[in-house]
């Protein structure tokens, strides 16, 4: 468990974002964008931040080593609510291996032609790893319902796109995140919450800053014309989906650097209460590197220590007053147990090289299946490529 009074202080702090499941919520009459805690100055939460950033890195490592539960962090919002920044700072101390990060951008040809939930579920994360959604499944529930023009482009049987179609959705997103949790994989869902009036200054921000200039687009700000149907669907989707396998976040995004304190909190307070251990290992794996130790150790050159860690370990493990061995019979003992540990590596090793040979032969049947399947791919991507150029945008604008 990580410190409990660090885990105490985050869980207060997150619960006022809490959406809670069952509640109605009017995200514009229950969530402030502008809101801060108790901090006024930027300075005041940056030791929270720090230390989100801390306990992420010791608990992403232990999730990793134990490989049983996976993360997904789902984060939802409207252009310039800062997803991107929020991403590369809360990420901060984390070890890049274990983490992927996945934007969903306008559904490709090969997409559409499936389930809708088919190319968020490819991406999920496995097991011991985190996996990041820059926008997810929850665009399914936003911007298709506000854009229905993307629904059309699903080609969705009748039954599917009658009058319900959105409560059908919530409830497979229910279930689908259920069947998830159950399964191992806890789920955070942050909705990074900005006003539109900050909206509107960032936007001329990116127009006044030559370098920003690259992140602006006339069609994000075409889509603040949407503004009150984004907030009508976010409600209906924080209402619908709030669940206690996994609950909505509502992050004030209005001041960038609180959000990052309010979304690290989220995050580690997640893997605080998953509270992943690094695994023992079994008492045959411990013989077996008991064995190697002795033979590491008598392969010491003349003059050093057989185990500079022995007296550390020891002294760990022996009770107070338990006699030393040292000297020639000391010595004696542990070449006569190299000399056992030699054998049975040996064998161990002849074992290996026959099993390794059964695989080389069963591998060359597989190496042909792969390349069949490369082919293949090769051949989607190049279709895609052509297909991607059709795929139409957002809204007609
Ligand atoms: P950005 O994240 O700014 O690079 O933009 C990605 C764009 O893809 C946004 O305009 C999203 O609304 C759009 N998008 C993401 N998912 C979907 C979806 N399932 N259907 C239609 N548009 C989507
Ligand atoms: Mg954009």
């Amino acid at each position: 468990m990580a410190d409990e009074q660090a885990a105490k202080r985050i869980a207060e702090f997150i619960e006022p974002l809490r959406v809670t499941p069952g509640s109605r919520v009017t995200l514009a009459k229950d969530f402030d964008p502008g809101y801060k805690a108790d901090f006024v100055k930027k300075k005041d939460g940056l030791e929270l931040l720090q230390r989100g950033v801390e306990l992420m890195t010791e608990f992403q490592s232990r999730l990793a080593a134990q490989d049983t539960y996976g993360l997904l962090v789902v984060l939802q919002a409207l252009d310039a609510a800062g997803k991107d920044g929020t991403i590369r700072h809360v990420m901060s101390g984390v070890n890049p291996q274990g983490v992927f990060v996945h934007s969903f951008k306008v559904p490709s040809a090969e997409e559409i032609n499936h389930d809708y939930l088919w190319r968020y579920a490819r991406d999920l994360p496995g097991r011991g790893e985190i996996g990041i959604f820059n926008r997810s499944h929850y665009e399914e529930v936003l911007v298709v319902r506000v854009h229905p023009e993307n629904l059309t482009r699903q080609r969705l049987p009748k039954a599917a796109r009658g009058r319900d179609v959105w409560k059908r959705r919530y409830r497979d997103i229910n279930d689908w995140e259920h069947h998830l949790a159950d399964n191992g994989f806890k789920i955070v869902k942050l909705l990074l919450n900005l006003s539109q009036e900050e909206q509107r200054i960032r936007f001329l921000r990116r127009i006044d800053l030559p370098d920003h200039n690259w992140k602006f687009s006339a069609a994000d700000a075409h889509e603040r014309t949407y503004w009150s149907d984004y907030q009508k669907a976010f409600s209906e989707m924080l209402t619908a989906t709030s669940t206690e396998w996994a609950p909505w976040y509502v992050i004030p995004a209005d001041h960038k650097w609180f959000a990052r304190i309010c979304a690290s909190a989220v995050i580690a307070n997640a893997l605080i209460e998953i509270d992943p251990h690094y695994p023992r290992v079994s008492p045959e794996a411990r013989k077996a590197l008991e064995a190697t130790k002795v033979e590491l150790e008598a392969q010491a050159p003349k003059g050093a220590a057989p185990d500079p860690f022995a007296a550390e370990t020891a002294a760990a493990s022996a009770p107070p007053d338990a006699p030393q061995k040292t000297g020639k019979k000391a010595r004696k003992k542990a070449a006569k147990a190299a000399k056992k540990a030699r054998k049975a590596a040996k064998a161990e090793r002849k074992e290996r090289e026959s099993v390794e040979q059964a695989d080389r032969l069963a591998g060359r049947e597989t190496e042909k299946q792969t390349l069949h399947e490369d082919e293949r791919e090769a051949r989607t991507a190049d279709h895609e490529a052509g297909a991607d150029g059709e795929a139409a945008g957002k809204g007609a604008h």
